[in-house]
């Protein structure tokens, strides 16, 4: 008997992992059918995935957005429903008819419409990590009681999840995060200090969205995503340890507790990861560059230099400490990004400026949606705050945030 389609609504279906989410799903047809899409301001490049993908739903993200869509699509004979704001993104991320939804929304703007997902009891292709890093406890256990799966996106949580396919959890010993140390491998704080937007915005071997391009040139990506690992594989933050691999081609391993270390390798390429996501657990025949081991000279592994890249310090303090801290890294990060590719903000200045809001916190329990949402506000009124007497960044960082790595290595 032929199977169901499995249904599909992508939230941030302009962007980069979006647009290979839909160019996957476009590519067997028979196993997947795109109901719902959601984004921010991309009209243009929404407009033409309502007509290559016929949803039956679309939401952006505000209403002047919205009327503008409309005017578009007036002329289309099409049937499509316009919902705008949060509400409407929520709408797309729980239409009754489907199946999974992809979070690649970036940011904190993915966070309710992922709840949503979740308390809908989606099943959910995660690639939006800042959701876990801000509200990981409520996530996973909101998840538990809806009955959903969450399936990694992010090629390093995928690269894991299939290491850990047919092994015991408690069997575990270590998450070995690789991260290819982005445009400024090896650069010293100094060379750091001089950076400009242009060159952090060109990274060796990932096409990606300019904020986690961002985040990759400053190791803030690498830290988030060490907390995300700690909410989707259940293992505590210092488990997770980080490994420099400027090839990209091991995606991530899992150390077990008898010595053996299980990789997944493959070019780097999100249409692999997406595609385990999409259709796990079965495997796609998906059109993506093949690897070729003779073709690689080497592949080598350093520790992170982290007095160089002090974001991922202050991830895995954020992260020790818990409750709304991790929130508030979040928004403090998303803040100084901005504020660095704007030209206001120096690139050494972003884990400074991080570094200050953290220091300002009093942590309290992430355990309401109201909790979270209020640490994330207060951070980027206090980061706004900080950056409006900018000069004072430029002075070294506190001893204290000048926070060591993992404590185990
Ligand atoms: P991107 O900037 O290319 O796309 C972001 C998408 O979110 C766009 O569709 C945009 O319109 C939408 N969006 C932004 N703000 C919105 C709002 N307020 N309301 C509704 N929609 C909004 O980003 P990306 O590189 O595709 O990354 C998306 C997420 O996936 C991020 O969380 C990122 O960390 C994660 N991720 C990306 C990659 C990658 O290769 N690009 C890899 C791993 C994880
Ligand atoms: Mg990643």
């Amino acid at each position: 008997m032929k199977k169901r389609r499995k249904r599909l609504s992508i939230l941030g279906s302009t962007g980069s992992i979006g647009v290979n989410t839909i160019d996957v799903a476009c590519a067997f047809p028979d196993r997947f059918e795109i109901v719902g899409l959601a984004a921010g301001r991309n009209i243009h490049r929404l407009k033409e995935q309502i007509r290559r993908v016929r949803p039956r739903c679309v939401a952006v993200c505000d209403e002047e957005t919205s009327r503008a869509l409309e005017k578009m699509l007036s002329a289309d004979a099409q049937a499509v429903e316009i919902l705008w704001g949060e509400e409407g993104l929520c709408r797309v991320a729980s239409l009754n008819e489907v199946d999974m939804v992809v979070s690649a929304i970036v940011g904190a703007a993915g966070l309710m419409p992922t709840l949503a997902a979740v308390e809908a009891g989606k099943d959910i292709a995660l690639a939006n990590k800042e959701t876990l890093v801000i509200a990981g406890e409520l996530v996973t256990r909101r998840l538990k009681a809806a009955g959903g799966r969450l399936l990694p996106v992010d090629s390093e949580h995928s690269a894991i999840f299939q290491a850990l396919q047919g092994n015991s959890p408690a069997a575990v010993k270590r998450l070995l995060l690789t991260a290819s140390g982005g445009p400024f491998f090896g650069k010293n704080p100094r060379e750091l200090a001089s950076v400009t937007p242009q060159a952090a915005l060109r990274h060796p071997n990932w096409s990606m969205g300019p904020k986690i391009t961002i985040d990759s040139a400053t190791l803030m990506n690498k830290g988030l995503e060490v907390i995300e690992a700690h909410w989707l594989f259940d293992v505590p933050v210092d488990a997770v340890v980080v490994h420099i691999h400027p090839e990209s081609i091991v995606h991530s391993m899992v150390e077990y507790v008898d010595g053996s270390v299980i990789a997944q390798l493959g070019v780097p390429d999100m249409k692999i990861p997406i595609a385990y996501a999409l259709a796990y657990p079965e495997r796609l025949p998906v059109e993506a560059p093949k690897l070729d081991l003779f073709a690689m000279k080497a592949l080598t592994f350093y520790p992170p230099d982290m007095d160089a890249f002090p974001c991922l310090g202050l991830a895995y303090r954020a992260a020790r400490i818990g409750g709304t801290m991790p929130a508030v890294l979040n928004a403090a990060n998303e803040t100084a990004v901005e504020a660095f590719l704007a030209g206001r903000l120096g690139f050494t200045d972003i884990p400074r400026l991080i570094a200050r809001v953290m220091d300002a916190h009093e942590t309290k329990k992430a355990d309401t949606v109201e909790r979270v949402r209020q640490a994330d506000r207060w951070a980027r009124d206090t980061a706004h705050a900080l950056l409006d007497g900018a000069p004072a960044l430029s002075e070294p960082m506190d001893h204290h945030s000048n926070v060591a790595g993992p404590a185990a290595h």
